[in-house]
C-alpha cells in the first residue's frame, strides 16, 4: 500500500485496518441477526405447528362429539319408543309413536318395532306404506340378533339410491322379553357436518367407519365410492384406539398432497373423524414469517454495515494518525504533535507518542552536542596527526634526499676517482707499444696493477651500491650452461685439492644446453658458493650437483653445493645473507672475508629471478641450494661471432678532462674510428650542428653545460641521420638512467674507458647482433677478443705480447707464490692484479677474473687461503698459456 500517496489525498482509500474492522463488525452483526432469525423461525414454526395440531385436534374432537351426540339423540328417541312394555302398548300406539318420532327426527327414515321373538309388529316409513302387525319373522336377522345380544346395534353404512348414506340403528327395550326398535338413519347430517367444518381455507374433515371405509367427505365422490382406507397406517392406529401424536401427523392425502393431519374417535360408534390441512397452507404463516425475518435481516444488516462503517472510521482514523505520526517521528520530524481526541486508550496512546517524541528530541539534542564535541576532538586529533604526518613526510624527504645525496656522492666520488684513473689506465695501455725494455715494462705493470686495484675497489663498492640501490641490470646473452658450471668447478678444484678435500661435480644431462641468461652474474654466484665451501671445509668432501628442469616453457637450473665443513648455526641461516654478516666473530679471524659475498650472491640470484637458500647444522656441513630460471638460447650457437670490424664511425668525444680526451681519442683511432674532440657541452652542440656524427660519446659531469643538457640540445636539432649519444659516466643509479632516458640517451659506457668496452659499446649499438659476441662463459680464453685484438694490433704485436706474457707471467706467479708464503697480502694483490691485467690484454679471461677476485679479497684472506690462491693461480696460468699456445699456433 502506498502510504505516502495516501497522505496527500483528501479521502484516502480504506486501509487494511479499516477493512478489517468493517468486515469484523458486519460479520458479527450478521451472525447475531442470522442466529436470532433462525431461532425465531424455528420456534415459531414449532409453535405454529403445535397450534395447528391443537386446532385440528379440537375440530376433530368437536366433530366427533357432534356425530356422537347425533347418534345418541336418535338412540335416546328409539329408547324412548321402546320404553313401554309390549304388553302395555298397543300396536296402534306404537305406530303413532313411530310417526311422531319420524316427525321429530328428520334423520330417521324408517322405524320398525320387533317383538321379543323377532316378529315385526310395526313398520313406519317415509318411503313406503306403513305395515302394522305383519308378524314377519326377523329373528334370524343380524340386526335383531346383535341387538338382543348387546342391547344396541350400529349397522354398517349403506347407500340408498346411491347418494344417500344410511345406517341401521337398533335398540333393545327394557324387561325380560324386550322389544327391539330398529331405525334406518339418514347420515346426510354427518355429511353436512363434515362439509361445514372449516379447516383453514383448503383443509377438510372426513369420517371413516369402524371398518376403515370412508363414509363422509366434503367431496362426495370418495365417500360414495366407500373408499377403503383400512390400509392407511393412521387409520389403522386410530381404529386400534391409539391417540394421534400431539403435534399432528404429516402425510399424503387422497389427492397425494402433503397435509398436516389428526383424528378423533366418535365414542359410541368407533368411527374416526380426520381433520387435514395441506402443508402449503399450514406453513404459509411460517414462510411468511421467514420472509419477514429475512427482510428484517437484510435491513438490519444494512444498518450494521452503516454502524460498522461509522465505528471503524472512528477507530481507524486515530490509528492512522498514530501510524503517520510514528512514521514522521521515524523520519526525524520530532516537532510533530498528535492531536487524538477520542477520550479512550487511543488518545492515551497518542499522548504517549507525544511524550516519546519529546524524549527523543531531548536525546537528539544531547547526542548532537556530544557529536559536536567529539567532532571537535577528532578534528584536533586529525590536525595533530596531520602535523605529525607532515613532520614524518619532511623526515622522509630528508631521508630520500640524503639517499640521493649519497648516490650522487658515490657517483661524483667515483667519477672524480675514475677520471684520473681513466687517464692513467688509458695512457698505461698506450705506453706499451712493444718498444719498452723489461724494466720499463715491469714498472708499467706495477703502475697498471695499482691503477687496476683502485678501479677494482671502486667497482666493488659501486657494485654493492648499485645492488643496494637496485639499479644493477642483467646482461643477458646465450651461453653453454655445462661449460659455465664445469669451468666454475674446475677453477675451484685445485684449491679444494690443495686442502686435501674430495671434490665431485655431477651434472644431469639437461645441463648440457645452450641457455640465455647472465653468465657473468651466475658464474660469480657459483664461484662464491664453491669458494665458501672450500673455505669453510677443513676436511671431507665437497659435492656439486647441477640439474635443469622445465619451468613454464623455460628452464630452471638447480645447483647445490654440499660440504662437510664447520656448518652454520640455525639462527644464522638467514642472517648470513645479510650485508657484512659472518656466522660468528672468530670467522673473520680464522678465514678472513667481509661478509659481503653471500649478500651479493643472493641479491644477484634474486635479480636473476632465482633463490638461494641454505641447510646446515654446526659441525655437520652445509648445503646451499641455488635455483635460477633461464631461457633457452636465442641462437643455436652461443659462440657465434657476427661482427664486421670494418665499420669506421665519425665519433664526437665530449669531455672536459684533457687526459680523458687524449686517451679516448687515441683509443678511438686505434679502433679505426674518426674522432673529433669537444671540451665542453656548448661546443659539442655547435659541432654536432655543423658536422655529421654517427656517435657522440658524452661525458656527463662538465662545468658549463652538463652532458644531459648538451644531449637535450642536440636532440632538439633534429639531425638527420640522428647521431647515437652514449653517456660516459660511473653513475648508473636509477635516477641517472631516467634523466638520461629523458634526454634520449639509453646507452651508458662506464668510466674509465677500456678499449674493449669502448669497442663493444660502439659496435653493439650499431649492430645489435654483435651484443651476443661474448666469450663462452667459463672458457679460459675469450677467443673473440683475441681475434679482435689480433685484428687491431696485428699478429706480430700479439706474438710479442704472448712472449711477454709468458715471461712476465712466470715472474709474477713466482712473486705471488712468495708473497703468499710470506703472508704479504699487499704484494699478493699487486702481483695478481698485474698478472690479471696482462692476462686480460690477450683475452685470458678466466685467469684475469680469478686474479681480480684474489686481488680484491687478498687483504682479508688467511695465510692458508693466500697459499691456496697462489697454487690455484699458478695452475690456471699454466692451463691458460697452453690454451693460448694452441690458439696462436699457425694451423
Ligand atoms: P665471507 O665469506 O666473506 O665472510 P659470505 O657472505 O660469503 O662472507 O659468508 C658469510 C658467512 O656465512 C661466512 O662468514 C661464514 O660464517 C658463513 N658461511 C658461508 N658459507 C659457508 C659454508 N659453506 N660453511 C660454513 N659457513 C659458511
Amino acid at each position: 500500500m502506498n502510504e505516502t500517496n495516501d497522505q496527500g489525498r483528501a479521502t484516502p482509500p480504506p486501509s487494511r485496518l479499516f477493512r478489517k474492522y468493517l468486515y469484523s463488525f458486519v460479520a458479527l452483526a450478521f451472525a447475531a441477526l442470522a442466529i436470532n432469525t433462525t431461532l425465531d423461525v424455528w420456534f415459531s414454526y414449532r409453535e405454529q405447528k403445535q397450534l395447528l395440531a391443537a386446532i385440528q385436534r379440537e375440530q376433530a374432537a368437536s366433530a366427533a362429539i357432534q356425530i356422537g351426540q347425533f347418534i345418541s339423540q336418535i338412540e335416546s328417541q328409539l329408547r324412548w319408543m321402546s320404553r313401554l312394555p309390549p304388553d302395555l302398548s298397543a300396536r296402534e300406539d306404537n305406530r303413532l309413536n313411530a310417526i311422531r318420532l319420524l316427525r321429530l327426527s328428520p334423520a330417521i327414515a324408517e322405524i320398525a318395532q320387533l317383538d321379543s321373538r323377532g316378529r315385526e309388529q310395526v313398520r313406519v316409513s317415509r318411503r313406503v306404506a306403513d305395515r302394522i302387525g305383519s308378524n314377519e319373522d326377523l329373528s334370524a336377522s343380524p340386526t335383531f340378533r346383535a341387538t338382543r345380544a348387546s342391547g344396541v346395534y350400529y349397522g354398517p353404512v349403506y347407500f340408498v339410491g346411491e347418494t344417500e348414506p344410511f345406517m341401521t340403528l337398533a335398540i333393545a327395550g327394557s324387561g325380560s322379553e324386550p322389544d327391539v326398535a330398529i331405525a334406518e338413519v339418514n347420515l346426510r347430517f354427518i355429511w353436512d357436518l363434515v362439509a361445514r367444518i372449516k379447516v383453514g381455507n383448503t383443509g377438510k374433515a372426513y369420517v371413516v367407519d369402524r371398518k376403515g371405509q370412508l363414509i363422509a367427505h366434503p367431496d362426495l365422490w370418495p365417500a360414495l365410492r366407500q373408499t377403503d382406507l383400512s390400509a392407511d397406517p393412521d387409520v389403522k392406529s386410530g381404529l386400534a384406539g391409539i391417540a394421534p401424536p400431539a403435534s399432528g401427523m404429516v402425510k399424503e392425502d387422497l389427492s397425494h398432497q402433503q397435509v398436516l393431519s389428526t383424528y378423533a374417535t366418535v365414542a359410541p360408534l368407533g368411527w374416526l373423524v380426520f381433520v387435514e390441512l395441506p402443508l402449503s397452507e399450514a406453513y404459509a404463516p411460517i414462510y411468511a414469517s421467514i420472509g419477514r425475518s429475512a427482510f428484517l435481516l437484510v435491513v438490519l444488516l444494512g444498518f450494521a454495515v452503516l454502524a460498522a462503517l461509522l465505528l471503524s472510521r472512528r477507530m481507524v482514523v486515530p490509528i492512522r494518525m498514530l501510524t503517520q505520526g510514528a512514521k514522521r517521528i521515524g523520519s526525524g520530524d520530532l516537532e510533530q504533535q498528535l492531536a487524538i481526541k477520542t477520550d479512550d486508550e487511543l488518545e492515551a496512546l497518542g499522548d504517549q507518542f507525544n511524550r516519546m517524541a519529546a524524549h527523543l528530541r531531548e536525546s537528539y539534542a544531547t547526542l548532537e552536542r556530544k557529536v559536536t564535541e567529539r567532532t571537535a576532538e577528532l578534528e584536533k586529533a586529525r590536525d595533530q596527526a596531520l602535523a605529525e604526518h607532515s613532520a614524518a613526510e619532511r623526515a622522509r624527504r630528508a631521508a630520500v634526499h640524503a639517499n640521493e645525496t649519497k648516490s650522487r656522492f658515490l657517483a661524483v666520488v667515483s667519477h672524480e676517482l675514475r677520471t684520473p684513473l681513466n687517464g692513467v689506465m688509458g695512457v698505461l695501455q698506450l705506453l706499451d707499444d712493444g718498444t719498452l725494455s723489461e724494466a720499463q715494462r715491469r714498472s708499467l705493470a706495477t703502475a697498471a696493477t695499482s691503477g687496476e686495484t683502485l678501479i677494482a675497489l671502486v667497482d666493488a663498492i659501486l657494485e654493492y651500491a648499485r645492488l643496494e640501490a637496485s639499479t644493477e641490470a642483467l646482461e643477458r646473452r646465450d651461453f653453454r650452461l655445462d661449460q659455465l658450471v664445469e669451468a666454475a668447478a674446475e677453477l675451484m678444484r685445485p684449491q679444494a685439492q690443495a686442502k686435501g678435500l674430495a671434490f665431485n661435480l655431477s651434472c644431469d644431462a639437461g645441463v648440457d644446453a645452450y641457455v640465455h641468461g647472465d653468465p657473468v652474474r651466475l658464474n660469480r654466484v657459483l664461484l662464491n658458493l664453491i669458494g665458501n665451501a672450500v673455505k669453510f671445509t677443513p676436511k671431507g668432501t665437497i659435492d656439486l650437483t647441477a640439474s635443469v628442469a622445465p619451468n613454464d616453457g623455460a628452464l630452471l637450473l638447480r645447483f647445490t653445493v654440499a660440504d662437510t665443513g664447520i656448518g652454520i648455526a640455525p639462527d644464522m641461516h638467514e642472517r648470513i645473507f645479510e650485508d657484512f654478516v659472518q656466522a660468528d666473530d672468530s670467522i673473520a679471524r680464522r678465514f678472513g672475508g667481509t661478509g659481503l659475498g653471500l649478500a651479493i650472491a643472493r641479491r644477484l640470484t634474486r635479480l636473476m629471478g632465482g633463490e638461494l637458500t641454505v641447510e646446515s647444522a654446526p659441525g655437520s656441513g652445509s648445503t646451499f641450494h641455488l635455483t635460477v630460471p633461464l631461457a633457452p638460447a636465442e641462437h643455436n650457437d652461443a659462440a657465434h661471432v657476427a661482427r664486421d670490424p670494418s665499420h669506421s664511425f665519425r665519433v664526437l668525444l665530449v669531455d672536459d678532462d684533457p687526459v680523458n680526451c687524449e686517451v679516448g681519442e687515441a683509443m678511438l683511432q686505434r679502433l679505426g674510428h674518426r674522432p673529433t674532440v669537444a671540451r665542453n657541452g656548448s661546443s659539442a652542440v655547435a659541432l654536432a650542428a655543423s658536422e655529421p656524427f654517427d656517435i657522440i660519446l658524452m661525458d656527463l659531469h662538465m662545468p658549463d653545460m652538463d652532458g644531459v643538457a648538451a644531449a637535450t640540445e642536440i636532440q632538439k636539432l633534429k639531425l638527420q641521420p640522428a647521431p647515437r649519444i652514449i653517456a660516459l659516466t660511473a653513475d648508473v643509479s636509477k635516477g641517472a638512467r631516467e634523466r638520461l632516458a629523458g634526454a634520449g640517451i639509453t646507452k651508458i659506457l662506464g668510466k674509465p674507458l677500456l678499449l674493449n668496452n669502448l669497442r663493444e659499446t660502439i659496435e653493439s649499438d650499431h649492430d645489435e647482433a654483435s651484443v651476443t659476441a661474448r666469450p663462452a662463459a667459463g672458457a679460459l680464453i675469450d677467443q673473440t677478443y683475441l681475434r679482435d685484438q689480433t685484428e687491431l694490433l696485428g699478429a706480430a704485436q700479439i706474438a710479442r705480447l704472448h712472449g711477454l706474457l709468458e715471461r712476465t707471467g712466470a715472474t709474477l706467479i713466482g712473486e705471488i707464490a712468495k708473497a703468499a708464503e710470506a703472508g704479504d697480502r699487499g704484494r699478493l694483490a699487486r702481483s695478481t692484479h698485474q698478472l690479471g691485467s696482462a692476462a686480460s690484454a690477450l683475452g685470458l679471461v678466466r685467469l684475469s677474473e680469478r686474479c681480480s677476485e684474489v686481488e680484491l679479497s687478498a687483504a682479508a684472506m688467511s695465510s692458508a687461503e693466500c697459499r691456496t690462491a697462489a697454487l690455484e693461480l699458478a695452475a690456471l696460468f699454466e692451463a691458460s698459456l697452453h690454451a693460448l699456445d694452441r690458439l696462436l699456433q699457425p694451423s
